[in-house]
């Protein structure tokens, strides 16, 4: 409790701590804190959205397996004792203790704090390549999803109506940009999604679809475990995808792209998944970053601000497994330091005590669509229908909220028809490379 003096009343305040950013993160510190706390705080989430955003099925919702509700987890109705505030940070005041805020609407507010937890995230990794900002589209959030769904869907429609075969051709092209796991995933997904449109139109049987997969790197998921990458080439190759090692963009044009390996794609789709930048809130603090991540110690705090704790992507974290390094930014990591940052937090009001932050891969999955997927749970290398398996256990137990929804879904994905209409909601503008929020289309 805070102690207030008002002339002779003494008033107890109850600790504010406030958390930017409702990601892996926020929402898992947010969880911790509440049940640390059971009601001796005021904790405070304040986030663009209502919803918590399960980043890994995002491919799954761009290629209409998933509805996008499904892996939009609703805070109020799962952090009981939090509370929302709709908006983004955007500034903060660490000598004075404050956050400044924009809501939805355009109104503003100020939050004041005793501890402040920093988990804006990440968004879309620029590159300065002629053209790439006004023709690519980044694969972040919700709008992002239901744009490239969309833009796939129309693609393939417009390509049957066409009577020129090098549009036809452009129209049923698509480059991904990108062989991470978002790359990979949103390839191999693609692979599928498009065949069964191509299915409905019998005017486009004898017209190939191509997928291309562009990476600098000399393998598929460059940062994962090679027999992942091994297993990946191979569903990838089975679907036809055009995987392109040691080459990138060069230039991106309305009507095509040309690749640092001199050809030119014909294109009207190119998807931009070359990793993730920390949120520029982070940029604006003025303190000391690696990698444009704040600088934190092991701790999670912010050197010369103990009352400041940062973690997941928007923070460097020091790798005490891996001296000298900072953790990946994964969801496994970020889920972790969210939990430990209201740890250390409460031990600063004297509840436990804290700890340094320390945690081995437990492996990772990679949903390939289909039956097939590739993991290594525990290091053990799984493809196949068992590795999909492990991985959709893997995601509903992740999962903090509508699990049994996403399991219909899949369930009925199983054996009924992909759902295949665009809506044609979110356009091209409304989701530009270049933007600070990505969870949120942006308007005229
Ligand atoms: C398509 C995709 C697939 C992925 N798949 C995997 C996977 O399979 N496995 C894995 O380990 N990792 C995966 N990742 C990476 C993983 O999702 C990230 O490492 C993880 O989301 C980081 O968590 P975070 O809490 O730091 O950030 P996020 O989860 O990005 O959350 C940041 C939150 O902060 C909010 N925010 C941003 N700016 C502000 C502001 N100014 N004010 C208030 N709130 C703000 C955002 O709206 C968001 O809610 C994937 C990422 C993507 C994009």
């Amino acid at each position: 409790m805070n102690r207030q003096d008002r002339g002779d009343r003494v008033i107890m305040r109850r600790p504010r701590i406030v958390i930017v950013g409702a990601g892996f993160a926020g929402y898992s510190a947010a969880r911790k804190l509440s049940r640390l706390a059971r009601g001796a705080a005021d904790i405070v989430l304040l986030n663009p959205t209502d919803y918590f955003l399960y980043l890994p099925l995002l491919p799954e919702v761009a290629t209409g397996v998933l509805e996008p509700r499904r892996i939009s987890v609703s805070l109020p109705a799962t952090l009981p004792g939090v509370r929302l505030v709709l908006g983004e940070a955007t500034g903060i005041e660490l000598d004075r203790k404050w956050v400044a805020y924009a809501d939805p609407e355009g109104g503003s507010g100020e939050l004041g704090y005793d501890r402040l937890v920093l988990a804006a995230g990440s968004v879309n990794k620029l590159l300065p390549i002629p053209g790439v900002a006004e023709h690519a589209h980044g694969f972040r959030g919700i709008p992002e999803a239901l744009y490239l769904r969309d833009h796939v869907t129309r693609q393939i429609e417009l390509a049957d109506s066409a009577d020129d075969p090098a549009q036809r051709q452009a129209r049923c092209t698509f480059v991904v940009v990108g062989a991470g796991y978002t790359g990979t995933e949103v390839a191999a997904h693609g692979a599928l999604f498009t065949d069964d449109l191509v299915e409905r139109h019998p005017g486009l049987r004898d017209q190939p679809v191509r997928w291309l997969l562009l990476d600098l790197a000399d393998r598929v998921l460059p940062d994962l475990d090679e027999r992942l990458s091994t297993t990946a080439s191979r569903v990838l190759r089975q679907r036809g995808v055009d995987v392109r090692t040691g080459t990138s963009v060069r230039e991106a044009t309305p009507d095509g792209v040309h690749l640092s390996d001199g050809t030119h794609v014909p294109t009207r789709t190119l998807v931009w998944c070359v990793g993730v930048r920390p949120d520029p809130l982070v940029a604006d603090l003025g303190l000391a970053t690696n990698h444009g991540r704040l600088v934190v110690d092991e701790y999670l705090t912010v050197p010369g601000h103990p009352d400041v704790y940062a973690c997941g992507d928007a923070a460097a974290v020091p790798d005490l497994t891996r001296p000298g390094e900072i953790t990946a930014m994964t969801a496994q990591h970020a889920t972790r330091q969210g939990r430990l940052a209201a740890r250390n937090i409460a031990a600063s009001y004297n509840q436990g005590v804290r700890r340094t932050y320390r945690h081995h891969d437990l492996g990772f999955v990679v949903d390939l669509g289909g039956p097939q997927a590739a993991a290594d749970p525990l290091g053990v290398p799984l493809g196949g229908p068992l590795a999909k398996a492990v991985t959709a256990g893997y995601h509903l137990l992740a999962m903090p909220g509508n699990r049994v929804r996403t399991a219909a879904d899949w369930l009925l994905n199983a054996v009924l028809p992909r759902h295949t209409v665009q809506l044609g909601l979110v356009r091209a503008p409304a989701v530009p490379l270049d933007t600070a929020t990505p969870e949120l289309p942006r308007t005229p």
